[in-house]
């Protein structure tokens, strides 16, 4: 069977189609279009993104960038197979990116190959986040206190590390508008100044329960936003009157303070060295074994033993409770009592 011989009819070539000849259909298509302007919307302060009006983080590289907005912008024919796409840019200014793309495939049998060329235009503007950040804008208050004392120093660094560990891992969550909008150290505790309900919440739960305390919320209507109502909350956190490592005198023995549960106190008898529970007292606060010294242990004899004061250099002869388990010419830590004049081992 013969095959049957057509001929194009714009070049008059012989062609196995119905129709133009191959050759003669590559060039009547255009089979690469592209936009010649893309925008782009960066926030000059954090690097966010505007897609339509949503505002997001991004994580690649501005080359990246460049390649993903470029290559979005190009649009190929359907029947070009195995295309490929290459680019060079070049920045006249800082707010211009030229782009050239480079694109070859094969169309209708053919080997094709064109360019394309097209502009970025960088845009800076505020993000929603970054402008609610420089005007200072809150939702609520976390007023960090302390019962019947002042946190101290320890307690305010670690209440703030707290909140900027919350802060970074909601950002990565990708809650962008959970940010801490400042962090005051007052006399009587630290405040930490956030912008949505959420990470307060967050931020507060997570101090206690890594350090114990209570919690008490007072919200306060102050308008309203496109129809809902508009609160800010102040929560009052309270930390437990004796934090973890406190030594207390109480019923004439030293306890260490383990932690805190409504109202009982977790203790570890520095005496008898087991852990026990204490209801509400007089306590006596001695210190917190953070701030415990060492000394040398001179000897022992029986239960008890000689301890060089570091300060004095005087030996104190102490009881050497069997839990200490004290050997001669060792270290051991220990705080003063200075209303008792004593000195208690802490391990
Ligand atoms: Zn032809
Ligand atoms: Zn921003």
């Amino acid at each position: 069977m013969a095959i049957q011989e057509n001929f194009c009819p714009k070049c008059g070539g012989k062609t196995a189609n119905e129709g133009l000849c191959n050759k003669c259909k590559v060039e009547s298509i255009e089979w690469l279009i592209c936009e010649p302007r893309v925008e782009c919307v960066i926030c000059p302060t954090c690097g966010s993104m505007k897609r339509g009006s949503i505002w997001t983080d991004v994580t690649y590289d501005r080359q990246q960038l460049i390649e993903e907005l470029a290559f979005a912008a190009v649009s190929v024919h359907n029947d070009l197979e195995d295309p490929e796409l290459a680019i060079s840019t070049r920045d006249p200014t800082p707010n211009r990116t030229h782009c050239i793309i480079y694109v070859r495939g094969q169309l209708y049998g053919l080997p094709v190959q064109k360019t394309c060329e097209l502009k970025i235009i960088w845009k800076k503007e505020n993000c929603d986040r970054c402008s609610r950040l420089s005007g200072g804008y809150y939702e609520s208050t976390i007023q960090v206190r302390a019962t019947d004392r002042k946190p101290d120093a320890y307690e305010r660094e670690r209440v703030e590390k707290i909140a900027y560990d919350i802060e970074e891992s909601v950002q990565e969550a990708g809650e962008r508008l959970s940010f801490i909008t400042r962090v005051d150290n007052t006399r009587d505790g630290v405040d930490i100044v956030v912008s949505s309900h959420n990470i307060g919440d967050t931020i507060s739960r997570q101090i206690v329960t890594e350090m114990g305390g209570k919690i008490t919320r007072h919200p306060k209507l102050v308008g309203e936003r496109d129809g809902r109502k508009l609160y800010r909350i102040t929560i009052l956190l309270r930390l437990p009157q004796f934090r973890k490592g406190d030594v207390v005198f109480f019923k004439k023995r030293y306890y260490e303070v383990r932690g805190t549960d409504s109202g009982l106190l977790r203790v570890f008898d520095l005496s008898e060295g087991i852990s026990n529970v204490l209801h509400d007292g007089e306590y006596r606060l001695i210190g917190n074994i953070r701030d415990a010294e060492s000394a040398d242990v001179t000897y022992i004899d029986n239960d008890i033993a000689g301890i060089l004061d570091p300060v004095s250099y005087e030996i104190k002869d102490v009881k050497a409770q069997a839990w200490l388990r004290l050997a001669a010419h060792e270290k051991v830590r220990f705080l003063r009592d200075k209303e008792e004049d004593e000195i208690i081992l802490v391990g």
